[in-house]
């Protein structure tokens, strides 16, 4: 039988812990569910890329890691207002899995109470791959480039990623 993790994350973006932690997941089950969690969002300064852009990112990132994107499947999740019923909600999109994997206390809460396997998979150098850091990083100019793989950073480059935040980051104060 065919065994499937899934990895549910905002992917915002995705970075080379992200990568690090697909692989890792693809030593323990045949095939990988990447879950794009906050589907419906974008243009924020927490989400500020689209579930398309962040599917084409993580999509190029694992093939240039040198996965086999046959064993993986990359799928769009929007929230829904009800925690309760957010892990049925994300059954009823995926493809069939046994495991969950995730480093987020509510992802794990809500699965494990649903009667999933969750593990929680280690961190990579998790002070600088980490999507808050780098968005921080990208806004004031700091050097961000290196914490992304090369084939995402190209396409952070197509849709002018940088400059779409410091934009973000005028428009978010303005409103506040
Ligand atoms: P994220 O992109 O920050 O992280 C995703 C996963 O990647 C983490 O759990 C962790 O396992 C891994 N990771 C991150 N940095 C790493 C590193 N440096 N090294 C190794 N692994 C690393 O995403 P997130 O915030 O955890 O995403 C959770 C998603 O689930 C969100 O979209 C959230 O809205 C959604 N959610 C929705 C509901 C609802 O709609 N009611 C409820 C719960 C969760």
């Amino acid at each position: 039988m065919v065994t499937r993790g899934i990895l549910i994350g905002r992917f915002q973006p995705p970075h080379k812990g992200h990568i690090e932690v697909s692989k890792q997941i693809l030593r323990e089950v045949d095939e990988l569910i990447v879950g794009v969690g906050s589907a419906q969002e974008s243009h924020t300064l927490e989400n500020p890329f689209t579930a398309g852009e962040r599917i084409l990112m993580i999509s190029k990132g694992l093939a240039e890691a040198g996965i086999d994107l046959s064993r993986v499947h990359i799928i769009p999740i929007p929230d829904v207002k009800n925690h309760a019923i957010w892990v049925s909600h994300v059954v009823s999109l995926s493809p069939p899995f046994s495991a969950v994997y995730s480093g987020n206390p509510l992802v794990k809460r809500l699965f494990k109470e649903a009667g999933f396997k969750v593990k929680a998979p280690p961190m990579f150098k998790r002070k600088e791959y980490w999507g808050a850091e780098i968005r921080d990083r990208m806004i004031k100019g700091k050097n961000w480039e290196q914490l992304v793989p090369k084939t995402v950073l190209e396409v952070m480059k197509e849709i002018k990623a940088a400059e779409r935040l410091k934009d973000l980051s005028k428009t978010d104060y303005l409103l506040s």
